[in-house]
């Protein structure tokens, strides 16, 4: 068996202290998971279900990179999280066994065209072309668990051009870690290589081109995006 064009290479993002890539499987996102963003959305919080979405594996950008401004938007905004790398798959995993599937932590910047995302979200339309467009999706290094530990707090901030435009805690995740999981889980079977953005806090905003856009997480380091021009 051959192919009729060479296969895409393998999606991967860095892993910390190490020359090892984790291969990227999937890129599934949380929707309104911190109360005073779901607010600022103009929505209420809720523990209703949780929502998710997706973005294409190949969307992942690593720490350091210029992203072009997007096709199609006037307001790409930034959103900081947290990611969770799963190591170990499975289906309908008990919130009790949540944890021994992940594989490690990073930073992340779920990049959106806000417009088109919200404008979807008007007509009962997918998010698709507002949350999973290329290189949408910033992801520093993966920190395994065996180095880092299990991270249920701690401070998240984002800044643009210096300037604190995030600041929150992880603690104030509306579905913890443990309990993303287990929800996910039940509803597709989590394979290893799958990455979990687990929302952001209150003060989204807009990018221009020539932004630096810095994330950091207590324990997980920082991670830098630089918005180039318009790709013509
Ligand atoms: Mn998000």
């Amino acid at each position: 068996m051959s192919y009729v064009f060479p296969p895409a290479p393998q999606a991967s993002v860095a892993v910390a202290g190490s020359e090892d890539r984790f291969p990227v499987r999937r890129i599934f996102c949380v929707g309104r998971n911190y109360a005073a963003h779901a607010r600022e959305m103009g929505k209420d919080p809720t523990r209703d279900a949780p929502f998710f979405f997706t973005k294409p594996a190949d969307a992942v950008v690593m720490d350091g990179e210029t992203v072009a401004y997007p096709p199609e938007t006037e307001n790409l905004h930034y959103e900081a999280e947290l990611v969770l790398a799963i190591g170990t798959g499975g289906a309908n995993i008990a919130e009790g066994d949540s944890l021994s599937h992940i594989w490690g932590y990073a930073i992340g910047n779920d990049l959106t065209r806000r417009d088109l995302q919200l404008d979807a979200r008007e007509k009962g339309r997918p998010w698709d072309w507002g949350k999973a467009f290329d290189r949408s999706a910033v992801i520093g290094p993966v920190h395994p668990v065996a180095q880092v530990g299990h991270i249920d707090k701690g401070q998240i901030k984002l800044t643009v051009n210096g300037e604190t435009k995030q600041d929150s805690d992880v603690i104030k995740l509306i579905w913890s870690v443990p309990e993303i999981v287990s929800i996910l889980s039940h509803s597709i079977t989590l394979a290893p290589g799958d990455l979990i953005m687990t929302g952001t806090p209150e003060g989204v905003g807009p990018l221009v081109p020539g932004d630096v856009c810095v994330v950091s997480i207590d324990g997980l380091g920082a991670v830098t995006t630089t918005i180039g021009e318009r790709a013509s």
